[in-house]
């Protein structure tokens, strides 16, 4: 009988769509005993996380473990070869949360452009007349480079467009085809795009090759007074040279949604600047972002357990049996 455990706290529509599932037992933070995971694991055969560190300790016992599913996309927190080796599946929720980012990014875009921290907080002291504001933009006409042509990069690329944006991409890993296909200039190296851009935003996966991506050079390659969008991975971004950029005013602002170390433990310097907003890691996490991971996790693992396992939510495809 499949054994499913979910390390942490889903939107209840997810869970109940294992707990309705005839002939699944389900361990979750509601009636989880207090063994650590890692013995709670001995017996599961799936496993859906969000925060929770999945490592060669936590899966060392789990004999019986066939699938992982990460309740989102990033799955940095994961040791992916680890699973491999132990032949477990990582399965992610791909679509689930895209269109939420995607907002995200805009929304961090446009409070930036309107200083919409600042002037509603303002307001809150009792100031009505804002000195000032001939510094806001419109978006409209401004250069954006997105950098990252994936789930949530197309989908920012469009909402650009519809702002009247001239929309710029990088990424070297899409056909320059399929980009000016979908109505977009490409940039023919990220330096020209960098250089060029009024607001670039990020949309790359965090691994070996694009952490820190976002260092000293990039950002000095950015026009004077552009903005830097990160709703990606804190850790593409070298913060320091991020806030020498705020500081010095060669960069306009930033707006984050993730920082190199999450949760924040010590706060963070750069949090002084008026040019920075910063969000806790919940671009995703909308009502309707949460219903759908959390729906889609529990799909996963069951479909998976059941034999029919959507390849295109797996990870590391080389642990499943070759099709022919
Ligand atoms: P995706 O895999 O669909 O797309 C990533 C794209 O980046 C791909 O098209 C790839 O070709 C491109 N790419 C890779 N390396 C590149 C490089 N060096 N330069 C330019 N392009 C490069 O990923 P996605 O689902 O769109 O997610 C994008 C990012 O958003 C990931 O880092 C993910 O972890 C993050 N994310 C954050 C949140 C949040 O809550 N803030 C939620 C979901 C996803």
């Amino acid at each position: 009988m499949p054994h499913i455990v979910v390390a942490d706290p889903i939107h209840t529509d997810g869970l109940e769509r294992l707990l309705k599932q005839p002939g699944v037992t389900v361990d979750h933070p509601g009636n989880a005993s207090n063994e650590p995971l890692a013995e709670r694991l001995r017996r599961a055969h799936g496993l859906i996380v969000r925060g929770t560190r999945v490592d060669e300790a936590l899966v060392a016992d789990a004999g019986q473990l066939q699938v992982v599913c990460r309740h989102g996309v990033g799955y940095d927190l994961v040791d992916v070869p680890v699973l491999t080796r132990r032949r477990i599946a990582l399965m992610i929720t791909p679509e689930a949360n895209a269109a939420s980012v995607a907002e995200h990014a805009l929304m961090l875009m446009l409070s930036l452009a309107r200083n919409v921290v600042q002037v509603s907080m303002g307001v809150r002291r009792g100031e009505w007349r804002v000195r000032g504001q001939s510094d806001t933009f419109e978006l409209g006409g401004r250069r954006v480079l997105v950098v990252g042509f994936g789930r949530i990069g197309t989908r920012v690329a469009r909402l650009c467009a519809a702002f009247g944006m001239q929309v710029v991409v990088y990424d070297p890993y899409i056909p320059a085809g399929t980009i000016r296909g979908a109505g977009y200039e490409v940039a023919v190296d990220r330096e020209s795009g960098l250089a060029q851009a009024d607001i670039v935003t990020i949309h790359v996966p965090a691994n070996d090759r694009t952490r820190g991506m976002v260092d000293a050079a990039f950002l000095s390659g950015m026009k004077k007074g552009a903005v830097l969008i990160n709703t990606a991975r804190g850790t593409l971004v070298d913060e320091g040279a991020l806030e020498a950029a705020l500081r010095s005013g060669h960069l306009g602002g930033a707006g984050l949604d993730v920082l190199s170390v999450e949760p924040m433990v010590t706060r963070l310097s750069m949090l002084s600047l008026d040019n920075l907003i910063v969000t806790p890691h919940v671009a995703a996490s909308t009502a309707e972002g949460l219903r759908r991971m959390a729906w889609d996790s529990a799909g996963n693992v069951l479909d998976f357990l059941a034999g029919r396992g959507d390849r295109d939510a797996v990870v590391n495809l080389e642990v499943l049996p070759t099709t022919s």
